[in-house]
């Protein structure tokens, strides 16, 4: 197998130094936003790796879509030119990290696109979790919850993002069942990209394990055409 040795420690896969966030505002979820999450991490759905498969897709598409903005000759801000997925983990702080060097997402992308459920997918599930409560795990499965499936295994999350057409880098976090989140400027991801943080509940710390992490990864990458890498060594 190939390995590519980094030099940069493992939090610091694609990006450079920490900034700074300044006033971090913070906002009410729509009422279903709200109500879908408490579903999601409270759900004992037994196929909860799928998390992982939805944050690489999410990286994916974002690699994929600055990969076509390249080709359509479209200018993207510097930053980290090779287009790849690096996870890694912090066992101290019990954290998982994933991060990418894709499009990115402006501050209010952040607040459209992780704050809403317009999305079908999403949308279809809490509307039908709504009606059969009793059994949300069931249509976890059937439906996929995109991104808010990190829930599943977090009690956290935090997205820190800069987008390929803004100078200015922005950060999202939400805590397990919050009814808002916060969102600022600022955040530790200076390059172009997105690095989504995991603080793992506790009963999820399998995955800090690099070795429980390039089986998920194996498992769901076959539809990912960039390079993954699992703490510096592609999976
Ligand atoms: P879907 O992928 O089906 O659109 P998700 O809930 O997985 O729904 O993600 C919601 C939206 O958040 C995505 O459509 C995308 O616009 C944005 N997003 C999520 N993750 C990333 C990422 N890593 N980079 C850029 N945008 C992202
Ligand atoms: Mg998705």
């Amino acid at each position: 197998r190939a390995t590519v040795r980094r030099t940069t420690p493992a939090l610091r896969c694609l990006s450079a130094a920490d900034g700074s966030t300044t006033q971090p505002k913070e906002r009410r979820f729509e009422a279903e936003t709200a109500s879908l999450l408490n579903i999601v991490s409270n759900a004992l759905y037994t196929e909860r790796e799928v998390f992982l498969r939805e944050l690489l897709s999410n990286a994916s598409d974002a690699l994929e879509k600055l990969r076509q903005k390249r080709v359509a000759n479209e200018s993207v801000s510097e930053g980290d030119d090779e287009l790849k997925i690096c996870i890694s983990v912090d066992k101290e702080k019990k954290q998982l990290v994933i991060e990418d060097s894709g499009v990115g997402m402006r501050e209010s992308e952040l607040a459209e696109n992780l704050g809403t459920i317009a999305l079908s997918g999403s949308r279809r599930f809490a509307a039908e979790a709504a009606q059969k409560e009793q059994d949300a795990s069931a249509i976890i499965g059937k439906f996929g919850v995109g991104f808010y499936s990190a829930f599943m295994v977090a009690s956290k999350v935090t997205v820190e993002s800069k987008s390929y057409s803004d100078a200015v880098n922005a950060v999202w976090s939400s805590a397990d069942g919050a009814e808002s989140y916060s969102l600022g400027e600022g955040g530790s991801k200076t390059t172009r990209g997105t690095r989504v943080v995991l603080d793992l509940k506790e009963d999820a710390e399998e995955y800090l394990q690099p070795a429980r992490l390039r089986e998920v990864v194996q498992k769901y990458s076959s539809f990912v055409s960039f390079p993954i890498e699992i703490d510096g060594e592609l999976a």
